[in-house]
């Protein structure tokens, strides 16, 4: 059983911020921002191109009441999920952090030269 899946049954503790029948979040255990929440679904996907459209869409209106709830909705956040290697994904089951609190940077996303692509 995957790490996340341990902490969905209580087997691993974690700091709840949200739950529902589906979905829950709870706070990154090495947080990069004042806020650093991640959102999981209950069912195990390994990533982001696994999870069915509809179940897809259910979870982003569970973001928008998470970020509701942490009272930064209206200050700004990013929603960030990393997606196999070259994503840097280091937990293989689907997540996405929020991340919010501060003024977020913009950052250096990759050890290339964009101009390689073009
Ligand atoms: P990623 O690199 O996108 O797979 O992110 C995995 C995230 O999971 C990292 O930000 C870790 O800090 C976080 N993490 C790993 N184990 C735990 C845990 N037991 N509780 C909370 N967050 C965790």
């Amino acid at each position: 059983m995957c790490i996340f899946c341990k902490i969905i049954n209580k087997e691993i503790p974690s700091n709840t911020v949200a739950e529902n029948e589906e979905f829950y979040a709870f706070h990154d255990i090495n947080p990069k921002a004042p806020v650093h929440v991640l959102v999981i679904p209950k069912t195990h996907y390994n990533s982001f191109n696994d999870i069915p459209g509809e179940m897809m869409g259910k979870m982003g209106t569970f973001m928008q009441e998470v970020a509701k709830t942490l009272g930064i909705d209206q200050s700004g956040y990013r929603i960030i999920s990393n997606i196999g290697e070259n994503g840097g994904q280091e937990v293989g089951h689907l997540h996405f952090h929020v991340v919010g609190g501060a003024k977020l940077h913009w950052g250096h996303f990759a050890d290339a030269d964009p101009k390689d692509f073009f």
